[in-house]
């Protein structure tokens, strides 16, 4: 339960359901109450499972980065972890882009440049992608973010590739303490009620590629994509990573 000002935090009404996650309005208009839902979804929402448990890992894996992310003065939407599937966040207007960094080649880039999964990158690369479920969530350049559809100013596109690289940077600590090889990652960013830019949404193994350093075991939603085998055994496997690191 959040309690802020002494005040109990409840759900007013539910403002937003996206495949993974829901967000509620509560009573104070700059607080949110994000849900971390069952839905496992793949390849735009064609491949579908509930998968019990996996809410509440991403939960715990999500408000853990978050907050490890703050403790190294990034800003973010992350309040508190509430319960096994609900945390509080700042109230943002999301930015709809999917900023995507990655260290090694997997996933779409391998596909597009017929290149070899697990090919290490000489410098993280920086992508951009449109959120819109309609047209598919489209790769853009940052011309067509700024210009076309208008979707951010151009200092506010640099701002944000320079805060998601040092993100890489901190992440990539992070996973290596655990002996975790941070492939790539997706986050969002948005704008707070004073418009501020705030990291958003999610850090978590449905966002990020995450293999074990020694055997490139995945520990991440390739096992769902994949059907590689049990993802809450992958996912759960991080959180013991970090609970024997008493992280
Ligand atoms: O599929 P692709 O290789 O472009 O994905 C890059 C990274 O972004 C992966 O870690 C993937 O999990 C994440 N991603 C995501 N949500 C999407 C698309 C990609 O979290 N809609």
């Amino acid at each position: 339960m959040a309690i802020i000002n002494n005040k109990i935090m409840q759900k007013t009404h539910k403002i937003y359901e996206g495949k993974a996650k829901i967000i509620y309005a509560t009573e104070n208009p700059e607080l949110l109450i994000q849900y971390f839902k069952d839905s496992a979804t793949a390849f735009n929402g064609i491949k579908k499972a509930e998968i019990i448990g996996k809410g509440e890992l991403n939960n715990t894996i999500s408000a853990h980065i978050m907050s490890e992310l703050a403790k190294n003065h990034i800003a973010t939407h992350f309040i508190e972890k509430i319960n096994n599937k609900e945390q509080l966040i700042k109230k943002v207007n999301i930015i709809p882009l999917e900023v995507i960094i990655r260290n090694t080649v997997a996933g779409s880039l391998a596909k597009k440049l017929n290149l070899t999964e697990g090919l290490d990158l000489p410098h993280p690369i920086f992508e951009i992608c449109y959120k819109n479920d309609a047209l598919g969530d489209p790769l853009i350049n940052e011309d067509q973010a700024v210009y076309a559809l208008q979707l951010i100013s151009k200092q506010n596109l640099a701002t944000i590739k320079n805060i998601a690289l040092q993100i890489n940077s901190i992440l990539q600590k992070i996973f290596i303490n655990i002996n975790i090889k941070l492939v790539d990652f997706k986050i969002e960013f948005g704008y707070d009620l004073q418009q501020k830019i705030l990291l958003a949404d999610e850090i978590s193994p449905d966002s990020c590629r995450l293999w074990d350093l020694n055997t490139a075991k995945k520990l991440d939603k390739d096992i769902f994509r994949q059907d590689l085998g049990n993802l809450i055994d992958g996912y759960q496997e991080i959180i013991n990573r970090f609970s024997s690191k008493n992280l």
